[in-house]
């Protein structure tokens, strides 16, 4: 991972909006800028004119981590936490604006800060800053991000085998994230998700004692953090013969999620890419029950930027990775939803997700 380039475009972000320094305490943005995998710590970047100089506090659990994994920055190990020698190093620094992270900071972080950088250093609240460098992937996140998707696809057929009438969600998601620890997965990006029957309707069912019924939709909604980042994948499968009402279902979501995937590459506002597939659902007659958005960015965390969602002007750029999930749920029918990681690449886009979207019966 090229920590440094990562460093010098959030220094030159922060030039651009006249910060001189910035405090990052979000994990996921500390390992993105550093390295750093443990639990605690405080990252303090200056964008110097001469390029941006690092120093990461963290505190005695973490000496030997931070010495094996923390690049680019020098590395405070001390008695007190990492917040307050941070803060000690801002005052040293005398730096005079100090952007924090707006969205991740706990009030109780920020009552502290002000109130020991009061009359010395400006609190300047910033909002998604890294979070916008992390939407677009570099070349090693992108080979790391298709190993994570490949091995939760390799649980769908796990998942297939497990399936039974009578058999319970819970086990059959027990046995998907079983072989996800075997495969090497540190752990699932998200509760597995394992909705049948009638649950199948809840857009985020996760795996309940619920029995499988003889007959019905089952929606398969998971995925798998390896080496440090996310996958997302979601399959809709029948239990017994399926009648016209669950195909037509079936066939209008995968006919969205085509659609929008065929809209992704390098310049389309991402609510054109959901208006593609949210169209057609409502063609269909099931606008109404398409409930959410149609996908995000992945990566470190499971819910990154962009947001793919109705009226959204960010636009696509080569290197991010999104999922595209369109769904339909109807109380007394189930629910239906399908859902790829797809690359944004050059010349259009690239599907990561190898599984097939024919609706598979058990
Ligand atoms: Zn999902
Ligand atoms: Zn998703």
């Amino acid at each position: 991972m090229d920590f440094l380039a990562r460093q010098k475009r959030l220094a030159v972000a922060l030039r651009d909006a006249r910060i001189e320094a910035m405090l990052v305490t979000h994990l996921p943005n500390i390992q993105y800028l550093c390295g750093f995998t443990g639990s605690s710590g405080t990252l303090l970047l200056q964008a110097g004119t001469r390029g941006a100089k690092l120093i990461f506090y963290t505190d005695g659990r973490y000496t030997q981590q931070a010495a094996d994994e923390v690049k680019g920055a020098k590395v405070v190990i001390g008695g007190k936490s990492a917040l307050a020698m941070a803060t000690e190093g801002v005052l040293k620094a005398k730096i005079k604006v100090l952007g924090i992270e707006a969205e991740q900071m706990p009030v109780s972080l920020f009552k502290y800060l002000s109130h020991t950088l009061r009359g010395k250093t400006k609190l300047k609240p910033i909002a998604g800053l890294v979070e916008q460098l992390r939407a677009v992937k570099d070349p090693d996140e992108i080979q790391q991000i298709r190993a994570s998707v490949l091995l939760a696809a390799s649980l769908f057929q796990t998942a297939l085998s497990a399936i039974r009438p009578g058999v319970s969600e819970t086990d059959v998601a027990g046995e998907m994230e079983h072989q996800a620890r075997k495969a090497g997965a540190e752990k699932m990006s998200f509760d597995t998700i394992v909705a049948s029957g009638l649950r199948s309707a809840l857009p985020h069912g996760r795996a309940s004692a619920a029995a499988i019924p003889a007959n019905g939709f089952i929606i398969l909604d998971y995925g798998v953090i390896l080496a440090g980042y996310c996958s997302d994948m979601t399959r809709t499968v029948h239990v017994g013969p399926v009648s016209s009402s669950h195909r037509r279902m079936y066939d209008s979501v995968r006919e969205a999620q085509l659609a929008s995937i065929e809209a992704v590459q390098p310049g389309v506002e991402v609510g054109q890419v959901d208006q593609k597939g949210r169209k057609i659902l409502e063609k269909a007659g099931y606008g109404t029950y398409f409930t959410h958005s149609t996908g995000h960015g992945v990566g470190l965390e499971i819910h990154e930027l962009p947001r793919l969602a109705k009226g959204q002007t960010q636009k696509l750029v080569p290197g991010m990775v999104i999922t595209i999930e369109p769904g339909i749920y109807l109380p007394d029918k189930g629910g239906v939803r399908i859902e790829d990681m797809v690359l944004v690449t050059e010349l259009g886009h690239e599907v990561l997700t190898p599984t097939t979207k024919d609706l598979i019966t058990l």
